[in-house]
């Protein structure tokens, strides 16, 4: 993977996205924590993030608050978006995709599927991946290691201070 160039404002919107990804932990657990911030050179349109589990995607709730303004914008997640979001998105016109982890199950953009790429969609998506890629995954790991906590609560070395 080339290494992307990623400006100040970038960062900026990546770290806001990582916010609202962390506010899905107060909701329901355990919750896979993603966050997705929608803006135009900096400013901010539309944001979401994940609510509860089998709840709508971050990009949804992102996308819907952005309307007509997601059009030309840059998408900023810290998950790659799955198939639906990757779809949603280009139907939403947004320029420019950047995200945080990679997401060897499900990612569509570039993991399993490249649909922002899809040549024969009617439009395309620049896409740059790995913003912010370690704090990202931190936040994903921390449900799957409360996922593995409420499984096998006896063998559990290290359990999380709640
Ligand atoms: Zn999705």
């Amino acid at each position: 993977m080339a290494s992307p160039a990623f400006t100040a404002i970038d960062h900026a919107m990546m770290a806001r996205a990582l916010r609202l990804a962390e506010r899905g932990a107060y909701t329901t657990r355990p919750n896979p924590m993603v966050g997705c911030v929608i803006a135009h050179d900096g400013e901010v349109v539309g944001e979401g993030f994940h609510q509860r589990k089998g709840g709508p995607h971050a990009e949804v709730f992102a996308l819907e608050a952005a309307g007509e303004r997601a059009r030309g914008a840059t998408a900023y997640v810290t998950l790659e978006p799955c198939p639906m979001c990757a779809g949603a998105i280009v139907q939403s016109r947004i320029a420019r995709l950047v995200f945080g982890a990679w997401d060897p199950k499900a990612g569509a953009c570039g993991s399993i599927f490249d649909i922002p790429a899809e040549r024969r969609l009617n439009h395309r998506v620049l896409v740059t991946g790995g913003l912010l890629e370690r704090e990202s995954r931190e936040l994903l790991q921390e449900f799957f290691r409360a996922k593995r906590d409420t499984l096998s609560e006896s063998s559990s070395p290290s359990k999380r201070a709640s």
